[in-house]
């Protein structure tokens, strides 16, 4: 099978629109893979420690507050007179002016003395200036009081539920020191979880999502409420099932692999890590860190897609394909009209003039590319092709000619030979039928001319025969016709005679003009005679039969002495009845099926 010059170059932009696909989807797989690996881990690390550093800066901003409340000076003037009004009246004033500033909009004074612990939140209503409980070394609830107070650090953290207020929170605890440097109270703010969780869980990294969870992997902090694993503490000492970060797993070499990264993190080996999971099912790149402030994990998972700008980067490859087809198209389109319609047409133009050998009209191309050349030497070469066809055409058709015309005519006298009269006379005998006119028909025969010959030789009698046909010749009309019918017997047919007498005129005519002008050739003068025999005839009779009524005369002239005319009739109707009072003796019956008329 074979395929044209266009189809090809449809099957080269195909397969380079297929490679170019490929290429670019490959590329987009490689990117998307291995790049992600590289970057997605990176930028999960970056967000992970964008979301600590959101944590740590609402938690620093509350120490800070809480640190600045511990040296205040009223404060500790009211550590050392705690029951004074006065003293007590400002350092209330101080706090509350201090709990305007603080998110959770709480504090908590606690004496290390008298335990008495005063607190006020945005809720108010309570006398502030009595203490809301006192404290006691004998209460496990109120551990985390005296804890603070013999801990190293000035601040701690600590998440809790207050027992009274019922508040779970993050509490944050500072030592105030007394005029003599001793720690005499705890002055301390919480940080509402609730509040802090939708300030950290709901990221404004498009994509990402953050989840806080336990050193049991308990989840605290998520989107979907329905997620976290409320009173964690309590369930951890029990069997009841936890919301857990590891539920969130598919696989247990996954799971495996981010307690290795949490107790890296709790062990303090790192500050970040990072890894690449599926989490309910999705692939995502984890970031992961550790507060030990609060003693949570915080997680943010990515799509590798929303980490390496997946969407963006599917578009532009799209992109990328579309535009490489487009070229492409655009390429063909122009080497379809530079090239490939040229090529065709040249080869449409090349077949017809090999298919017909003819002038074809090939439009000039001035171009003066290669195409162009190439055309206007097909030009050239193909005017030059089909002048010397044509050239030859002529010379063909003129020698066809110059044989038929040799083929019919007599070499010797010029005149037609009786292949040529056969020819003619049909012609001419239809002719006449449908004109309804008769004719006449004359074999001329030399007397005795094998005398000539045996006499003077071959030649004189060839010369005899050229001054016979000659002077017939010289003597019938125009529109006459004669033949030399065999050796030295000539046919002359005569067209549109009206009676027999014309005939006979025309035939002693002849008969006389060839017996008074004898034939000179040097010094041989030939008297010659001819017998002819001759038909009137309807055309309408059958060829043969007209020639045979003519034979038959001419056979009769021989047989009566020759030198003389004989005719005969081969007519029908009135015709045949004026022939007979004309000629009563003629009786020509053509042979049985050479039938006169009719057949
Ligand atoms: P008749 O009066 O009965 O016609 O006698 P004839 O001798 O004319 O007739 P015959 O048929 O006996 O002889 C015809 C001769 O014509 C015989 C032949 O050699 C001669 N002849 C035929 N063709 C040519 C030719 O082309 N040139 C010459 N020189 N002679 C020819
Ligand atoms: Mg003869
Ligand atoms: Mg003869």
């Amino acid at each position: 099978m074979r395929f044209g010059l266009r189809l090809h170059f449809l099957l080269l932009l195909a397969c380079v629109a297929v490679l170019g696909g490929v290429a670019g989807y490959r590329f987009y797989a490689w990117y998307s893979g291995e790049m992600v690996t590289v970057f997605g881990q990176r930028f999960a690390e970056r967000n992970v420690l964008y979301e600590k550093s959101r944590v740590l800066g609402m938690v620093t901003r509350e120490v800070t507050l809480v640190q600045k409340m511990a040296t205040s000076q009223v404060l500790r003037a009211w550590l050392a007179d705690e029951a004074n009004p006065q003293i007590a009246r400002a350092a209330i004033s101080e706090l509350e002016e201090y709990r305007e500033f603080l998110r959770d909009r709480s504090y908590c004074f606690v004496f290390a003395g008298s335990g008495n612990y005063y607190y006020n939140d945005a809720r108010g209503g309570a006398n502030l200036y009595l203490p809301r409980y006192t404290v006691s070394p004998s209460i496990a609830k109120d551990a985390w009081f005296y804890l603070t107070l013999k801990g190293g650090r000035t601040t701690q953290l600590n998440i809790d539920t207050d027992r009274h207020t019922r508040l779970t929170k993050v509490w944050i605890n500072t030592i105030v020191h007394d005029a003599l440097g001793k720690p005499a109270a705890i002055a301390c703010s919480g940080l509402d979880l609730t509040d802090f969780i939708n300030g950290v869980v709901s990221s404004d990294l498009p994509g990402v999502m953050t989840v806080f969870f336990d050193r049991h992997g308990a989840i605290q902090g998520h989107q979907d409420v329905t997620m976290i694993d409320f009173a964690s503490a309590r369930k951890a000492a029990g069997k009841e099932a936890q919301n857990t970060v590891f539920n969130l797993l598919d696989r247990p070499e996954d799971e495996a692999a981010l307690q290795r990264a949490m107790a890296a993190l709790v062990g303090g080996r790192s500050e970040v890590e990072a890894l690449d999971l599926v989490v309910q099912g999705r692939r995502q790149l984890i970031g992961l860190t550790w507060l030990p402030e609060i003693q949570w994990f915080i997680l943010t998972m990515t799509p590798p897609t929303a980490a390496v700008g997946g969407n963006g980067l599917a578009s532009a490859v799209l992109l990328l394909i579309v535009a490489l087809n487009l070229v492409l198209l655009a390429a063909l389109l122009i080497l379809q009209k530079t090239v490939v319609s040229r090529v065709v047409r040249l080869d449409a133009l090349a077949k017809a003039f090999g298919d017909s050998g003819h002038r074809v009209d090939i439009p000039e191309d001035r171009s003066g590319d290669e195409i162009g050349r190439l055309t206007q030497t097909f030009r050239t070469m193909s005017e030059r092709i089909a002048c010397h066809t044509e050239e030859l055409e002529r010379e063909v058709a003129e020698r066809t000619e110059k044989l038929e015309r040799m083929a019919q005519t007599d070499f010797l006298t010029g005149v037609m030979n009786r292949r040529g009269m056969m020819s003619r006379l049909e012609v001419e005998r239809n002719r006449l039928a449908r004109a309804g006119t008769l004719m006449g028909l004359l074999i001329v025969d030399v007397d005795y001319f094998k005398a000539i010959n045996d006499t003077h030789g071959h030649a004189v009698g060839d010369q005899a025969l050229v001054a016979v046909a000659g002077m017939l010749q010289h003597m019938v009309r125009d529109y006459d016709l004669l033949a030399r019918w065999g050796g030295e017997e000539f046919l002359v047919a005569l067209p549109g005679l009206k009676h027999l007498g014309e005939l006979q005129a025309v035939a002693d005519k002849l008969l006389g003009a060839i017996r008074s002008q004898p034939i000179v050739c040097g010094e041989i003068r030939l008297p010659l005679t001819v017998s002819i025999g001759g038909v009137f005839a309807d055309p309408q009779a059958n060829l043969d039969a007209i020639i045979h009524c003519a034979d038959t005369a001419l056979y009769r002239a021989k047989n009566e002495g020759r030198d003389r005319v004989v005719l005969e009739c081969l007519l029908i109707g009135e015709d045949a009845a004026g022939c007979r009072e004309l000629c009563p003796a003629c009786d020509c019956t053509p042979p049985a099926g050479e039938g006169g008329f009719g057949a």
